[in-house]
C-alpha cells in the first residue's frame, strides 16, 4: 500500500497547529464544496469513515448547507460525480434544482465517460444551466483525458463553462490521477478554464510549474493550509501565482471546522490584496459573480 492510500493520520506537531475556528469577517467564496442526496451521501460517509477521516458535518441536504452560509460564507459552488453509468442525468438535474432554490450556490455537473455524454452536456450547459462539470478520477476510476468525456471538455470550451478536475494523487492514490494525461488535456483544450483540486495534493510543485505555463489552469486550496494534511505547498507559489488561486474547503467532508481553511490561508499574512484575490475576486471573475455587497457599517445613534 502506498502512502497517500493510507488514512492521514495527523502527527502530533500538525495536531500541535493552533487554526482559529471562529466565523468569517470577510467575503469568501468557497468553490470546492459537495452536495449529493442524502442517501448516496451516507454511503460516501460510510466510506470516509472507514477509510479516510471522520466528517465532521452529516445531515440533510438543505441543513448542510444552512450550516455552510452560517459560517458566513458568501457563495460556494458544489458538486458531486456518478461513480457508474447511468448516474449522471439525475444528479445533474438533482443539483441544477439545488442551485434554483439556493441562489447563492452554483451548481457543476457530473458524466460518467460511458455514458452518452455529448447529450448529457448539451442538457446540463443548456437548459439546467450549470456553471460547468467536476471529474473526479479516483472516484470516477476514469483519466482526466477519458475519451469518453472528450465531448463534455469541448461543448464546456465552447460555452465559456468550467472544469473542477480531481487528478491529484491524495488522499487515495490511483492510476487514474495521472498528471501526465491531465496536461496533455491543458494542451488540447486551450481555451478551457480547469481548476485542479487540493493544488494538486502532494503534487504541489508540478501544478505549479504547470501554472507557469497554462494560463487556462487554476489551483483550488481544499483541505491545505490546516494543519490536517501531512504536506504543506510552497508560499512562495501562492504569492507568484496569486491570481490563478482559489479558496475551496471540501466541506462537508471534513475532520474539523469548515472555516479552519480560511484562518490558515489569514495566518500566512499574505496582505490583504493576495488574500482578497484568493478568498474572493478570483472565483468571482471565473463564475461571473458580482464585487462583494459593501457592509453597511451602522451609524451610532445620537
Ligand atoms: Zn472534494
Amino acid at each position: 500500500m502506498s502512502r497517500e492510500a493510507t488514512p492521514l493520520e495527523p502527527t502530533a506537531d500538525e495536531l500541535a497547529v493552533v487554526v482559529d475556528e471562529g466565523p468569517l469577517n470577510r467575503p469568501v467564496i468557497d468553490l470546492h464544496t459537495h452536495l449529493f442526496p442524502t442517501p448516496q451521501f451516507q454511503a460516501i460517509w460510510r466510506h470516509f469513515d472507514e477509510h479516510l477521516w471522520p466528517v465532521r458535518y452529516q445531515g440533510e441536504t438543505d441543513q448542510l448547507v444552512e450550516t455552510l452560509l452560517a459560517s458566513g460564507i458568501e457563495r460556494f459552488a458544489f458538486s458531486n460525480y456518478a461513480h457508474r453509468p447511468a448516474l449522471a442525468r439525475e444528479l445533474n438535474h438533482w443539483s441544477a434544482d439545488l442551485a434554483r432554490r439556493h441562489p447563492r450556490a452554483t451548481a457543476f455537473g457530473t458524466f460518467h465517460p460511458l455514458d452518452d455524454v455529448a447529450g448529457l452536456a448539451e442538457e446540463a450547459f443548456g437548459p439546467l444551466g450549470l456553471a460547468g462539470f467536476a471529474v473526479h478520477c479516483q472516484a470516477q476510476r476514469c483519466y482526466p483525458d477519458d475519451p469518453g468525456l472528450l465531448p463534455a471538455y469541448h461543448l464546456a470550451e465552447e460555452l465559456g463553462k468550467v472544469c473542477l478536475m480531481h487528478c491529484g494523487r491524495a488522499p487515495e492514490s490511483s492510476p487514474f490521477a495521472d498528471a501526465g494525461r491531465f496536461e496533455r488535456l491543458l494542451r488540447r483544450y486551450p481555451r478551457l478554464t480547469f481548476v485542479v483540486a487540493h493544488l494538486g495534493a502532494p503534487d504541489f510543485d508540478r501544478y505549479f510549474d504547470l501554472l507557469g505555463v497554462y494560463e487556462n489552469l487554476f489551483l483550488d486550496t481544499a483541505m491545505l493550509f490546516t494543519g490536517f494534511q501531512p504536506w504543506t505547498p510552497r508560499v512562495g507559489g501562492l504569492i507568484e501565482h496569486q491570481d490563478r488561486i482559489i479558496y475551496g474547503s471540501n466541506y462537508p467532508n471534513l475532520p474539523y471546522h469548515l472555516t479552519r481553511g480560511v484562518h490558515g490561508l489569514l495566518a500566512l499574512e499574505l496582505g490583504s490584496g493576495i488574500e482578497d484575490k484568493i478568498l474572493y475576486s478570483n472565483a468571482a471573475r471565473l463564475l461571473s459573480i458580482e464585487p462583494p455587497p459593501r457592509r453597511r457599517i451602522p451609524r451610532p445613534q445620537p
